[in-house]
């Protein structure tokens, strides 16, 4: 199994997992053309795309999927509220596939298992993607670290996580004060400390690949979210990756 990002932060998200001729797309918050060209990057063809997994109705995560999806005949998947929240967004798309945060199901040979995060969306989740062998878990825009991720995310083969800010960066930085609080409330963001800590309380053995993802432009850099993950992995801040706005990452192999 594979994965690769096709940009990651809150101008648009978007992140590639394949395995065994199947590949999914989670959340597409870039237009029609940037789409493709990102995905010409990573050596894919819109048609390689056998499902787009949405996360939540955000638009830096969903903006892209109903164009994307239409125009090249892809299914969608989504919770319940993600798919109440933008229903008439969505209603030209026929194949259109609601799950319960709780359900797993299948997409060609790769096991789809969403988890429930805080988030300030109607029912956001985040996933699990599994080929039968290994496991990648995906873990962005969520307010505070619950038993309920850790355990979901526990014992995983890569991870791509969320490291928003820095908690001094965003506090001191020039976002007005009500961003602040939402940014850092329990249904904000992650900040680099606050996914330390997820990380200190998952079983961390298998994992192969950790890549941090989310970050703010504004209110974080990329040596400090190394940093607070290096300290909790007890490992080099180069091992850590970084998801960018620009370039997302290249593909990722777990093994
Ligand atoms: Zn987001
Ligand atoms: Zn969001």
């Amino acid at each position: 199994m594979r994965f690769a990002s096709l940009g990651s932060g809150s101008d648009g998200n978007g992140l590639v997992v394949e395995a065994a001729g199947t590949c999914v797309l989670i959340d597409c918050g870039f237009g029609v053309k940037d789409t493709v060209w990102r995905l010409g990057r990573l050596g894919l063809e819109p048609s390689s795309i056998s499902a787009i997994l949405v996360t939540h109705e955000h638009g830096d995560h969903i903006s892209g999927v109903p164009a994307f999806a239409a125009r090249y005949e892809i299914p969608v998947w989504a919770t319940f509220g993600t798919l109440a929240e933008v229903s008439i967004r969505f209603e030209e798309m026929t194949q259109v596939y609601a799950f319960d945060s709780h359900d797993h199901f299948a997409i060609g040979a790769l096991e789809i298992m969403p988890f429930a995060v805080p988030h300030d969306a109607r029912e956001p989740v985040q996933f699990v993607v599994s080929d039968g062998a290994v496991r990648l878990g995906v873990l962005t825009d969520t307010g505070c670290p619950t038993p309920h991720i850790a355990q979901s995310l526990s014992g995983v083969n890569a991870l791509v996580l969320e490291c928003n800010h820095d908690l001094d960066m965003l506090m001191n930085g020039p976002y007005p004060a009500q961003l602040k609080r939402r940014i850092a409330g329990r249904l904000g963001h992650l900040s680099n400390d606050a996914s330390a800590e997820l990380v200190r309380a998952m079983d961390c053995s298998r994992l192969q690949h950790v890549i941090a993802a989310h970050l703010s432009e504004k209110n974080n850099t990329p040596e400090l979210a190394r940093a607070a993950l290096a300290g909790a992995l007890n490992c080099a801040p180069d091992w850590i990756g970084i998801a960018t706005q620009e370039d997302g990452f290249a593909w990722r192999e777990i093994s």
